[in-house]
């Protein structure tokens, strides 16, 4: 009888429902709002004054009444922004203002200075019609007082703090992003500045996985490469359960005497799955230890990599307090044939162009070995060929997750900015 994994085979809808009833985000945080680019906030917040606060020219010009229309006024005072200054406008009467001043008592309308031509104390309006309002930006026409301007779940980005800077919210609430413990595991894998012995390779699986974890926003605590032997890789673990609030390891998860991740994580918590119904990636493995998330991916370059995108990507989403955690779906033509074994799910590499009739098509990044990283680089899509079908024909139609930027057809950027 060949060995048998003691932990069933799961299909990918049941695994990612299984982390999504396991994890959920972690606790709110204060934080100086210039800090808080790129988290989500955990309050809602409300204007307690209107923007803008006064009356303000949108022009530099002059303040003016409006029916008295064009012709010769007297030029009564000036009234830059910053402050009130001590002008009254009255029938035939001007003040010389500039944009973001507040619009002087009786002025209904400001002139821009292209539309006049002042001399000696008088400035004469060449505009021929002069609209009540005009140039004047009323109070609260960009927010109101009591409007909710963010509400909670909002991720915070460029336009945001630049609203909370002129609510004057000054701290902001929001969901701590996640410490992700990362390791590599394996006797062969070595740093990338060491000379590989015979039998040895330099390590990979690190360096992808805190990319993709920083890309989500998480932070990273680097754990370097663990042996495979009980002790210290029990030590390593331990120490990142310890600093961190989720762990990822890759390497020693699979079948072989020295796989010691999923038995160590099962004696310490509990294992919610170590086997999906996925290619690359079967023996993904997912536990909590101390209600801290611990995610094992397989040891091949892009079986970790696609592992991550599909499991572990929401999860670090969620923990950080996002509610769209999953990547875009979209159909996508396939550019030509695709072998494919009907036994799994698999996720293909590929990349994807918007044509201009604005569907998808799909193209192969080349050999598809889950040790061939290449495959990945350069990758924005997964093509996921779902099992129950084998090869797919040139022009199949099929799921294709968008993991990166999507460029479009040459021939449709062109067209892009016509007409703006
Ligand atoms: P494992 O899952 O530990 O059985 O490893 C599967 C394959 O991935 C083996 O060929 C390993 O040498 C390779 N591998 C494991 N970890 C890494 C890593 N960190 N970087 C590059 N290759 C790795
Ligand atoms: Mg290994």
């Amino acid at each position: 009888m060949p060995p048998e994994s003691p932990y069933p085979m799961i299909s990918i809808e049941a695994a990612l429902a299984i982390i999504q009833r396991e994890i959920q985000p972690l606790a709110s945080v204060t934080l100086p709002f210039q800090e808080a680019l790129g988290h989500v906030l955990a309050e809602d917040i409300f204007a307690n004054e209107p923007m803008p606060p006064f009356a303000a020219s949108s022009v530099d010009g002059y303040a003016v009444v409006a029916r008295d229309g064009p012709g010769l006024r007297q030029l009564v005072g000036d009234q830059a922004a910053g402050y009130i200054a001590d002008v009254k406008i009255e029938p035939g009467t001007a003040a010389r203002v500039t944009t973001g001043a507040p619009v002087p008592v009786g002025a209904d309308a400001v002139v821009m200075v292209e539309e006049t031509e002042a001399s000696d104390g008088r400035v004469d309006i060449l505009a021929n019609h002069i609209k009540s309002g005009a140039n004047i930006r009323p109070i609260g026409q960009d927010i109101e007082t009591g409007q909710l301007v963010l509400a909670k779940g909002t991720v915070l980005g460029p336009a945001e703090l630049g609203l909370l800077g002129t609510v004057g919210k000054a701290r902001v609430t929001v969901y701590r992003r996640p410490t992700v413990a990362v390791m590599s595991t394996g006797d062969e894998i070595v740093e990338p500045h060491e000379a590989p012995q015979p039998g040895q390779i330099r390590d990979a699986n690190r360096f992808t996985l805190m990319g993709v974890v920083r890309q989500t926003g998480a932070e990273v605590l680097d754990l370097g490469i663990v042996r495979d032997k009980a002790g210290s890789l029990e030590e390593t673990i331990e120490r990142g359960l310890a600093e961190a609030d989720a762990l990822l390891t890759s390497g020693g998860v699979s079948m072989g005497q020295l796989d010691l991740v999923k038995p160590y994580l099962a004696s310490r918590g509990t294992v919610h799955f170590g086997r999906v119904n996925t290619k690359p990636g079967k023996p993904v493995t997912f536990a909590t230890v101390d209600g801290k998330p611990c995610f094992a991916m397989p040891g091949f370059p892009v079986s970790a990599l696609v592992s991550f995108e599909v499991f572990v990507r929401p999860a670090l989403l969620k923990m950080a307090g996002h509610s769209q955690i999953y990547r875009p779906r979209e159909k996508a033509i396939l550019d030509h044939h695709f072998k494919h074994n009907a036994a799994r799910t698999e996720f293909q590499r590929v990349i994807l162009t918007r044509q201009p009739d604005g569907t998808l098509r799909a193209s192969s990044t080349g050999f598809q070995g889950s040790g061939r990283l290449l495959s990945m680089s350069g990758a924005n899509g997964l093509v996921i060929l779902p099992h129950g079908h084998d090869d797919f024909e040139a022009g199949s139609v099929v799921d294709a997750l968008l993991i990166d930027r999507v460029d479009t057809d040459m021939a449709l950027e062109s067209t892009l900015f016509q007409g703006i």
